[in-house]
């Protein structure tokens, strides 16, 4: 039985990053406060309609740390948790204070997602980030500090302009701040953003490839596992959030734009946050629409997301014959190849569940 995990989105951003297709906004800080209430008020309905205890908690965004961090923790507390329940804040390095980190430990957050995307200035100015590669260092010290150790840096390759190199350097300095967890995910090009109108900024498959396998190889060395595709963790650290998702488990989305599953009914939220506060306020539904998952594309997604895990699927699952060289049979689980992890779109596409 998969955890139960409440996601909150939080849409302020400072600058619009240019490959960025998130449900964001640059011009709506003024709701903040406002939209907080929202967000608790919401929570509060739900959890007199029996949702249940949370066993991890999410703050995604857009930049949760572009709130008060007294706000992020005012929602915290409006949620109804077990004891060990994992509480993530995705931090935005150039926010991040000793007294941001104190407000989240002592409001209950206990581990930090922080966006480092390249330590490697260039590569930055490329991505559209504006923050100081060494706020970075700040960022997970003042983590520490503040007692909350299980770190995940998450990094982003294949960005225009970087070379081999420099996502080596990129690399190295984020083993050097010691990390609990990394998530390593390739650029990619979002349908109606900036990057997608400029193909000369646009990623290389092959590029991405020798990047990739560089990556699983230096954080390897480093001690670390890919228990996903793209996430690497010591032991005991791997996301318990992350895994909700990967397990086809229960999950609540509070705030615009976020999603909700349960039992195989998909659900999202109304997109822009003024259109959330005001469905909150007036006690209507805040869902903007909904799917159900039928039998069959619940099992083919279940064995899609089990075999980008270590963990892989039990032998049996799927025709191992139609990804020769994909996927390996160990004992008696069937996992990825490295070439399987490369190619997993090509994996997909092939796979013929039983
Ligand atoms: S900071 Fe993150 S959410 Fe905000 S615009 Fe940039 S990539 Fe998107």
């Amino acid at each position: 039985m998969s955890e139960f995990g409440v996601y909150v989105h939080i849409p302020f951003c400072r600058h619009r990053c240019d490959y960025c297709a998130f449900a964001t906004w640059t011009d709506r800080d003024h709701l903040m406060v406002e939209y907080v209430d929202a967000v608790v008020l919401d929570i509060q309905r739900s959890v007199a309609a029996g949702m249940p205890v949370a066993d991890t908690v999410f703050f995604g965004g857009g930049t949760p740390t572009r709130l008060a961090p007294e706000l992020v923790t005012k929602i915290v507390a409006a949620i109804p948790m077990s004891p060990d329940a994992e509480v993530t804040v995705e931090c935005n390095p150039d926010d991040v204070t000793p007294d941001l980190m104190k407000v989240y430990a002592a409001g209950g957050v206990n581990r930090v997602s922080i966006g480092v995307q390249a330590m490697v200035g260039h590569v930055l100015a490329s991505l559209g980030r504006t923050h100081d590669p060494s706020n970075v260092e700040k960022a997970v010290h003042a983590a520490r500090e503040a007692g909350i150790t299980s770190i995940n840096l998450d990094l982003i390759y294949g960005v225009h302009g970087e070379s081999l190199e420099d996502w080596q350097s990129t690399l190295t300095a984020a083993i050097a701040l010691a990390p609990t967890h990394v998530s390593a995910y390739g650029l990619t090009v979002e349908a109606g953003t900036p990057l997608a109108d400029d193909p000369a900024r646009h990623p290389d498959d092959d590029d991405q490839a020798d990047k990739y396998i560089m990556t699983d190889d230096m954080l390897g060395a480093a001690g670390m596992h890919n228990y996903e595709i793209s996430n690497w963790a010591f032991g005991g650290h791997e996301c318990r959030h992350n895994k909700v998702y990967w397990s086809q488990g229960n999950y609540k989305g509070f705030g615009c734009a976020s999603h909700s599953h349960q039992d195989g009914r998909r659900f999202w939220n109304v997109r822009t946050p003024d259109r959330y506060i005001a469905c909150v306020n007036e006690g209507i539904s805040v869902e903007a629409a909904d799917e159900v998952l039928d039998e069959e594309t619940r099992a083919r997604e279940a064995l899609e997301l089990s075999l980008r895990t270590a963990d892989g699927v039990p032998v049996g699952a799927l025709d191992v014959a139609s990804l020769e060289g994909l996927v390996s049979v160990q004992g008696n689980r069937v996992v990825l190849t490295r070439n399987g992890k490369l190619l997993a779109n090509e994996v997909s596409l092939r796979l013929k569940p039983r």
